[in-house]
């Protein structure tokens, strides 16, 4: 493997093939590709950057790639906090933050195929044009594209109802390591001609090629916004089992998201939110049906019958979005206490007050502050391990920590990641949850997609 130390690949054969103003190699202007959001990790030193603007721009870096057996690591908008779009020593970052069209919006078919540097939040504005939306909705929507929430099958805040990113993908474009296109699946609302291919690349986190396009599919868009309801609890557990009786009487918020005391402290400490002690876990929840003010009054009422000390519904657009801004006020407002190693677990969701204990354990038994907020409604949480500014590195009790955490959403039957990956940050924990047979078969479609070792080295496998 080429090293930054080492020998040099022949950037200037790249230049050629693709246009010199497209590859960068001043240290400067490719500091801004080097790392993601991931702030446990100190990026390698890459050997240079390519713009990509079209899909021949990426088969002819990978086929370059491949002959100088350089390091591949695609990026998007680099908001990835698994560390997977962190530069390696050597790499070729090839940024598709440029191949950025939204090629076609089919409302009669209710799909769209935008290129993978598409933001997010860009092509949910596109799809709300004829009154459809791209459902799939990672906090990081305005700054996070349409390629990277594929290869880390990103989830969100509606996904409670409509699904993660894999639920909305019908077909890929990829190229593969040494530069072959590759078209994966269809336009068709159903269709079973072969192995799932596009399944394969969704969440594969750049080892095994580049999405450089997508064929998505949108939904119908609520004719509303949502009405919302907002319920505290004495405690994360019971605010826990709250969920449990929402969705146990069969309601189907398209939001459910509950934060903790700790992240509720933060808030208050931050914009005053008024809510007194005895709160110490808010549980939001949304409804966008047309029958949505009954809906949050249902879920109030089930609130209330499991203990809540107060519960609220809003009664206009503008009360329904201040009382979401509570939760969208969480990260920044732990960001505010210090470097937040935002963390990622997933359980099934009758284990949930099950997790919440052991991560309240893990932060007592290891002197670590950790402040949690989840999707709940898919028992998936975000344990954010707070460490002081100014320290080198992420402190050995933060490790410790998040190992106890992570061994405890396995023996939950849950998994180390719901939707940020394991880009490098999760790698040594992998085996435990996938094991021997599982693990052996992943070596061996990476070999056959990647035989040289190539794409995204030291991320996931
Ligand atoms: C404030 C904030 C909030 C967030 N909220 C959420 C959330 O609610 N839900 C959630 O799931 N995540 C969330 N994330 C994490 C992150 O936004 C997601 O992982 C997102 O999908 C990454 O997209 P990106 O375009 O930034 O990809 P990058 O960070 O650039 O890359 C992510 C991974 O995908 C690979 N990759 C990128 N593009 C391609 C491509 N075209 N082909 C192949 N591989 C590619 C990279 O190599 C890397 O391994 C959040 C992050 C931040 C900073």
């Amino acid at each position: 493997m080429v090293t930054a130390a080492g020998d040099l690949p022949p950037v200037g054969e790249l230049r050629l093939a693709i246009g010199g103003s497209r590859v960068l190699t001043d240290p400067d202007a490719m500091e801004g590709y080097r790392r993601d959001q991931t702030p446990s990790v100190e990026p390698g030193l890459p050997a240079c950057v390519v713009l990509a603007e079209s899909t021949a721009d990426v088969s002819a870096t990978l086929g370059w790639a491949q002959r100088h057996r350089v390091p591949v690591v695609p990026r998007g908008g680099g908001s990835s906090l698994a560390g997977g779009a962190a530069a390696t020593d050597g790499c070729v970052i090839l940024s598709l933050g440029r191949m950025n069209a939204i090629r076609e919006v089919d409302p009669g078919n209710e799909i769209a195929v935008a290129e993978a540097g598409v933001f997010n939040a860009d092509l949910d504005r596109a799809a709300a044009g004829h009154g459809l939306m791209y459902a799939p909705d990672p906090s990081s929507y305005e700054i996070s594209t349409i390629g990277g929430n594929l290869a880390t099958n990103a989830g969100g805040l509606r996904c409670v109802k409509y699904g993660v990113t894999r639920d909305a993908v019908l077909g890929l474009e990829v190229v593969l390591a040494g530069g072959r296109v590759l078209r994966t699946g269809r336009r068709t609302a159903k269709g079973v001609t072969g192995y799932d291919l596009t399944s394969l690349f969704v969440g594969s986190e750049g080892t095994l090629g580049v999405i450089t396009s997508a064929t998505l599919r949108l939904r119908q868009r609520p004719v509303s916004y949502p009405a919302t309801m907002a319920a505290g609890f004495a405690s994360f557990g019971a605010g826990a089992e709250a969920v449990t009786a929402i969705l146990a009487a069969r309601i189907r918020p398209s939001l459910l998201e509950l934060m903790d005391s700790a992240t509720l402290r933060a808030i208050d400490e931050w914009k005053s939110t008024g809510f007194g002690d005895e709160v110490r876990a808010l549980l939001i929840a949304q409804d966008d049906t047309p029958a949505a003010d009954q809906v949050v009054q249902a879920m109030r009422d089930v609130c209330a019958g499991s203990g809540a000390v107060l519960a609220d519904v809003s009664e206009s657009e503008a009360e329904s979005r201040q009382l979401l801004d509570l939760r969208r006020l969480s990260y920044p407002a732990i960001e505010r206490l210090g470097v937040p190693m935002v963390e990622d677990v997933c359980v099934p969701r009758t284990r949930l007050p099950e997790m919440i204990q052991r991560i309240e354990q893990a932060g007592e038994r290891h002197g670590v502050f950790i402040a949690t907020v989840a999707h709940a409604g898919d028992g998936n949480l975000h344990p954010v391990f707070v460490y002081d500014r100014g320290l080198p590195e992420v402190p050995a009790a933060v490790w410790s920590a998040a190992d106890e955490v992570f061994r405890a959403a396995l023996e939950l039957g849950g998994t180390l990641t719901g939707e940020h990956g394991i880009g490098m940050i999760k790698r040594r924990w992998l085996a435990e949850e996938l094991g021997e047979d599982s693990l052996a078969v992943h070596h061996a479609i990476k070999d056959a997609l990647d035989p040289a070792g190539i794409m995204n080295p030291g991320k996931v496998l």
